[in-house]
C-alpha cells in the first residue's frame, strides 16, 4: 500500500541511490524486462511522465503491479545497492511514478493485417496478449465470463493491497476502446471448434483458474465455511459484512493472508491462520506475512484439518498435529499425521484457502497436447496459451509476461500462414 512518506523529494531522493549498472540484475529479475535503471534515471532527473511511459510501453499492468508484485523475489532480489546498504525500493518508485504521471498509451499500429485472433479470458495475460496483437495490426476480440475486466485484480484482491482508484485508472489507460471486449460471454472449448473458432485465425487462452479445490469441510447445510475465492469476492462486494468471534483460515499462501487480513479488518476477535507445515515452508511471500503478524493475525502451525463441528453453522474445527518429514529432491518437506493428536478449536467462521484449479474444460485440452514452453502454442494449432492455465496462478506480472510472449508467437504464426 502507498506509504504516505513517498513524496517527490523522497522518489528523487530513492532514485538517486540507485547505481545505474550495466547488464542490471533488477531488469533480468522483472519477468517484463522493464528497463529499471532507465526509469529510475528519469525519476531522478524529475521526468516522472518520461519514467511511466518506459513503465508502461513493457507492461501495460505497471502500477497494480508496483502494488502486488513480490519485488523482494524478483526485481529487488539482486539489486546491488544492497552490497551498499539496502536495495533500492523499486516497487514503490514505481507506484511513485504510475500514481503521479499523466499516461497516453503510445499506439504505434502496423497497417491492418485482416488477420483475427480470439484471446479468451479478460485477465492480465488476456488483456495485455490482446494490446500488443493490436499494435502488431491484427483484428482482436476478447471474450471474459465476467462482467468486468481484470480477473482476481477486480475480484478478489482487497483494498488494502490496492486501492479500486488504483485499478481503475490503470484499466482506463490500457486503450481497449481500441478492441472488441465482450463481457459476459462464456466461451467453452467446444465453441472454439465450432462457430467462434473458425472466425478466428488464432486463438489465445487465457482463462485463470476458477476452479476452488473440493475440502470434505465444507459440508451441505453448515454455515460460514467458505472458500477463499468466494469469501474476498463476498466481502468486495458487500455480501459478507462485520464478522464477530473467531475467523480460522486453513492454507498458507498469500491468499490466506489476504483472508486473514480481511477478516480482521472486519471486526473479528481473532484472525488465526493454521497451516499444515512450518513457517519455513509457507509459501506466503515475507511482506504479508510480517505485515499480518503486524496487524494481529495469529498463526497455528503443524495442524492439519479434520473436520468442521456443528450442526447449522460452524462452531470448531477439529485438528490433528502434523509432523514433517525430509524432503525429496529439495521440495517442501512433506507431513504425517501424528497418531493420537486430535484436538479442537473455536471457529465462528472458516475460510478454506487451499487454491484453485483449471476448468476440468480447458484441462482436457492441455492435457491431450503438448504446450511449447518457448513460444506457448499448444503444438501443431492455432491455439496459444498462457497466464494461469499454464502456471498454475502465479503472479500479476507473470500472466503479463505470459501475455507478451504469446502475442509475440501468435504475429509471427501469422505472418507465416
Ligand atoms: Fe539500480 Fe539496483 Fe538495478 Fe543496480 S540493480 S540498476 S542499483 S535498482
Amino acid at each position: 500500500m502507498e506509504n504516505a512518506n513517498h513524496t517527490f523529494q523522497w522518489a528523487c531522493g530513492e532514485a538517486s541511490r540507485c547505481l545505474f549498472c550495466i547488464d542490471a540484475p533488477c531488469t533480468k529479475g522483472c519477468p517484463t524486462h522493464i528497463d529499471i535503471p532507465r526509469f529510475i534515471r528519469l525519476l531522478r532527473w524529475k521526468d516522472i511522465r518520461g519514467a511511466k511511459q518506459m513503465i508502461k510501453a513493457e507492461n501495460c499492468f505497471g502500477a497494480v503491479c508496483g502494488y502486488l508484485c513480490p519485488s523482494e523475489k524478483l526485481c529487488e532480489k539482486d539489486c546491488l545497492r544492497a552490497r551498499i546498504d539496502s536495495p533500492i525500493e523499486i516497487a514503490a518508485l514505481q507506484r511513485f511514478a504510475c500514481n503521479n504521471a499523466d499516461y497516453e498509451p503510445a499506439f504505434n499500429a502496423k497497417s491492418r493485417t485482416g488477420k483475427k485472433v480470439a484471446v479468451i479470458g479478460a485477465g492480465p495475460a488476456g488483456i495485455t496478449c490482446a494490446m500488443q496483437l493490436t499494435a502488431f495490426g491484427h483484428e482482436v476480440e476478447i471474450f471474459e465470463r465476467e462482467k468486468y475486466l481484470a480477473g482476481t485484480i477486480s475480484k478478489e484482491i482487497p483494498h488494502f493491497k490496492i486501492p479500486p482508484e488504483v485499478v481503475d485508472r490503470e484499466l482506463g489507460e490500457l486503450g481497449t476502446e481500441r478492441i472488441k471486449v465482450r463481457v459476459g460471454i462464456e466461451v467453452k472449448p467446444e465453441l472454439l471448434e465450432n462457430e467462434t473458432g473458425k472466425r478466428f485465425d488464432a486463438v489465445f487462452l487465457g482463462v485463470g483458474l476458477s476452479q476452488s479445490h473440493k475440502s470434505r469441510l465444507q459440508k451441505k447445510g453448515v454455515k460460514n465455511v467458505y472458500d477463499a475465492s468466494m469469501f474476498l469476492n463476498s466481502v468486495k462486494s458487500g455480501s459478507i459484512g462485520p464478522i464477530k468471534g473467531i475467523c480460522v483460515i486453513i492454507g498458507g499462501g498469500d491468499t490466506a493472508i489476504d483472508c486473514a487480513r480481511t477478516a480482521l479488518r472486519l471486526g473479528a476477535k481473532r484472525s488465526v491462520i493454521a497451516y499444515r507445515r512450518s513457517r519455513n515452508e509457507m509459501p506466503a511471500a515475507e511482506a504479508g506475512f510480517i505485515q499480518a503478524a503486524k496487524e494481529g493475525v495469529e498463526f497455528l502451525w503443524q495442524l492439519s484439518p479434520v473436520c468442521t463441528i456443528g450442526q447449522k453453522e460452524v462452531a470448531e474445527i477439529e485438528f490433528v498435529r502434523t509432523e514433517l518429514m525430509r524432503s525429496r529432491q529439495g521440495g517442501r518437506r512433506a507431513f504425517k499425521r501424528v497418531s493420537a493428536s486430535k484436538f479442537r478449536f473455536p471457529a465462528d467462521i472458516v475460510v478454506l484457502a487451499l487454491g484453485k484449479g483449471r476448468d476440468a474444460e480447458f484441462t482436457s485440452i492441455l492435457n491431450d497436447q503438448r504446450v511449447n514452453a518457448e513460444t506457448l502454442q499448444i503444438e501443431n494449432t492455432k491455439y496459444f496459451v498462457g497466464g494461469d492455465l499454464i502456471n498454475a496462478g502465479e503472479t500479476v506480472v507473470e500472466a503479463v509476461a505470459d501475455g507478451k510472449k504469446a502475442a509475440i508467437s501468435i504475429d509471427r504464426y501469422l505472418n507465416s500462414m
